[in-house]
Order: structure tokens, then sequence, then C-alpha cells
């Protein structure tokens, strides 16, 4: 199957920000064949898309999320410490299987309208989130959370590790779904814990992910043994090329140095991050010493939109008004992280991230019909600055269309929402209990 995309602005996001301003690409399978300008497009095609002259360029990788939280969306939204108060305690009493399968769809169905084509998931069950993954044809890097504490799915640390063992084994080599472990933080889980998860990594030949140095109990906690989260994990043999870490808030220059040595990667959750005052992170230094980054939306109570988009409006307002300087990062450099940037944490730059011939076809268009995006002199700085999820029109994973005409085409978001809210019901009750501060 031969699709052509043409009267695009391609944005290829190869080096040197190569781009056909009334441009095409071909799509061979689940392959990008071809790109150039228009006047030499092919005409063998078996099916065309006019873009209209929208923006076409790679897809978002949204590289930390919670995706199965959508019931907790405005839930708490301004309740301090509200992780402990009353996020914790409702996981254990009311997440389920079910609920998890039914908010990753949901969730997913909503990345995908925003343009996002991978994402990085931490959460519980995630069996249930690899299953709604390979119903909706998006690309998975999965975490099974592992926590020194009962959990949703396991009444210990060492059901923990053996549930996260299983769940890597049953999707080693799959196609979309890439499992990993995920202990959940630097204090939530035990030292041995933590050197196991990495010896899982180890084992199965996959990345792990934590949150690290994001909580100012965290800092404390470790700056009375002496040492901060980053530091403690290099002494677990846990700081290399496979650790993407998020958040990394609260960093020391040693920190940094360090992460630039040992080549790990980092989820930048600016959304969540400034919504909970948690602090800016230090980007620019983090970049200027090599450090390879890209954006998470975090779970859809913490940053509230699944859209990368919104995430690169506001790094660009946050890392700007840090730094007292308007040229830092401009919106180009901003596009490549959220898109090239991500695969490149996930060790994914010879799979897709650049609109490259050889590459999977991982594509996102953006509509210019809406009012804000009039007149266009930089496509980037539209994107950035102007683009909201609602402008996604078309994606496409593995060259096939996941969006079309702004609507999903393997799934039905209204009835899905419909199943969610049923199941919802036990959740909502053992929220109760929790109504003056929710
Ligand atoms: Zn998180």
């Amino acid at each position: 199957m031969r699709i052509l995309l043409d009267h695009a602005h391609v944005l290829t996001m190869q080096d040197g920000d190569v781009q056909y301003p009334d441009g095409y690409v071909l799509v061979e399978d689940d392959r990008i064949h071809a790109l150039g300008p228009s006047s030499d497009a092919p005409q063998d095609a078996d099916r065309v898309i006019d873009c209209h002259g929208g923006i076409l360029l790679p897809g978002f990788v949204n590289l930390h999320c919670h995706v199965s939280m959508v019931p907790f969306r405005t839930m708490g939204d301004d309740c301090p410490d509200r992780l402990n108060r009353f996020l914790f305690p409702l996981e254990r009493d009311a997440v389920g299987p079910e609920l998890v399968y039914l908010s990753a769809l949901y969730g997913i169905g909503e990345m995908l309208l925003s343009g996002i084509t991978a994402f990085v998931d931490m959460y519980y069950f995630e069996e249930e989130v690899a299953r709604a993954v390979c119903e909706t044809g998006i690309r998975g890097w999965l975490g099974e959370t592992v926590i020194s504490q009962s959990a949703p799915d396991a009444e210990n640390e060492a059901a923990g590790l053996a549930r996260c063992e299983a769940f890597l084994k049953q999707y080693a080599g799959h196609p979309l779904v890439t499992p990993l472990p995920a202990p959940h933080g630097t204090t939530t889980v035990s030292a041995d814990a933590l050197k196991a998860c990495g010896e899982l990594a180890r084992k199965y030949d996959t990345l792990l992910t934590l949150h690290v140095s994001e909580m100012d109990a965290e800092i404390r906690h470790f700056e009375g043994m002496g040492t901060t989260p980053v530091q403690y994990l290099d002494s677990l043999g846990l700081a290399d090329n496979r650790l993407l870490a998020a958040h990394c808030i609260h960093l020391t220059q040693e920190d940094i140095r360090l992460m630039a040595q040992k080549g790990v990667r980092t989820a930048h959750c600016v959304g969540s991050n400034m919504k909970a005052g948690k602090g800016i992170a230090p980007i620019r230094d983090l970049h200027l010493q090599g450090v390879p980054f890209g954006f998470g939306t975090d779970g859809p109570s913490s940053g509230n939109t699944l859209s990368i988009l919104d995430q690169m409006r506001l790094f660009a307002c946050a890392q700007k008004t840090r730094y007292h300087d308007r040229s830092l990062f401009p919106a180009s450099q901003i596009l490549r992280f959220a898109t090239r940037g991500g695969a490149e944490c996930l060790h994914a730059r010879d799979r897709f991230g650049q609109i490259l011939p050889g590459l999977q076809a991982d594509l996102v268009l953006v509509s210019l019909d809406a009012a804000h995006l009039f007149p266009l002199y930089n496509p980037y700085s539209a994107l950035v600055y102007g683009a909201n999820a609602s402008d996604v029109s078309l994606v496409m994973v593995g060259g096939e269309i996941l969006v079309q005409d702004h609507r999903l085409t393997r799934m039905d978001l209204p009835s899905i929402r419909e199943k969610l809210r049923g199941a919802m019901g036990p959740f909502l009750q053992a929220a109760e209990k929790y109504r003056d501060i929710i």
C-alpha cells in the first residue's frame, strides 16, 4: 500500500532543519519511502491525501505518563501533598484491572488525537495498558510499577517484582509494546528492589524509568544522608543509558555532570511540575552538558492534558523566564526535543523521530484552518506557541492512519467514555471519604 501525503508543509526534523513548504511524503506499507517538493510527487500511489498546506511532522513522543489515571483528573488539583493524602490510598482501594484498561483506552485516544505516536507509561496492571496499546495501534514503552508498599496489583515489593518480571517476559520482542521495569521513585522503593529492577532491565535489555529529584521531601531525605537522588541511584548501579529519569527538577551541578557522563535520559514534565509548584528543571544546563531529554505530559491528574503541544509552549515560557533569555531554545529546537529527542531517549532514533526514508511512518498533520494559526511565517513557532491538540487533523503510526479529519479511526471515544463512566462507580464511592480535600 502506497499512501501519498501531498501539498503539506513538511518539517522533516532532519539535521539542518530540512523542510519543504509545499512538499509530499510517500508512505509504503509501514515506512516512509520518499519525500520532496510536491512538484516531484510520484503519480502511482494507491491513495492520495491532499494536506491543504497543513504542517506535516514526525509524531510526538510522550516520555512520561500514567495514562490510566484518567478517573483522577481534576481531583484535588490544588490540594497539598495529595499523593499521600488521597492518591495512594484511593489507588489501593479502588483501582483494578478493568478501570486501568478502560482508562488506558480513553487516554490513548486522547493522546492520538493530540499527535502523540509513542508514549512511556508507568502504573499498575500494566498488562491492561498493553492490551489497550495493541487495540489502538499506538507505540507503548510500558513500565510495570514496583513500590515498597501495598499496591493495587501487588501486596508487597516481592510480589511487585515478580509481576514486573512476568510482564517483561510476556511482551519481550513485541512490535508495539516495549516492557520495562518502573520502580516508583527513589524513596518509595527499597534499595534492594531498585537494584533488582536494574538487573531486570539488563536481563531483558530494556530501559528503566522512575521519578527522580521531584519532591521536596525526597531532596531533604537524601540531604540527610549527605547525598542526592541521582548520586544515590548511581551508587546502586542504576545511573546509565538505560535510565529514563522523570522530572529531575532539583539537580546539583555534580548531578548534571554525572548524568551526562553516564548517558542518563530525562523526561521533562514542565506542566505537571509548575502546576504543583515544584520548580522548573534546569534544562538549559542539562542540555549544555549533553544530557538527552524530551517531554512528558505526566498523568492526566498531574498535567491535565495529554498533549505535547501544551508542554512545548510551557517549556519555552518556563526556560526563557528562568534564565531571563528570550533567545534560549528557538522553536525549531523545541520541536526537535518533542519528536526526535524523545525517540533518542528511547534508543529508537533509527526507528522514528524524523521524516526520513526507511524510518517508520509515524506522522502528524496539523491543520492551519484555525483562527489562531494565521498568518504563517515560521511553522515551528506556529506549533510551539499557537497550536493546540484540536488542530491535529491526521495521525499515522507505522503507516496506518489512526486519526483522520480529527477523528479516531479504530476507536469510538464517546462509547469508551460511557463504558469508563460506568466502571468508575466503585471508584467514586471510595473517593467519597476524601470529599473535603478533593
Ligand atoms: Zn509521574
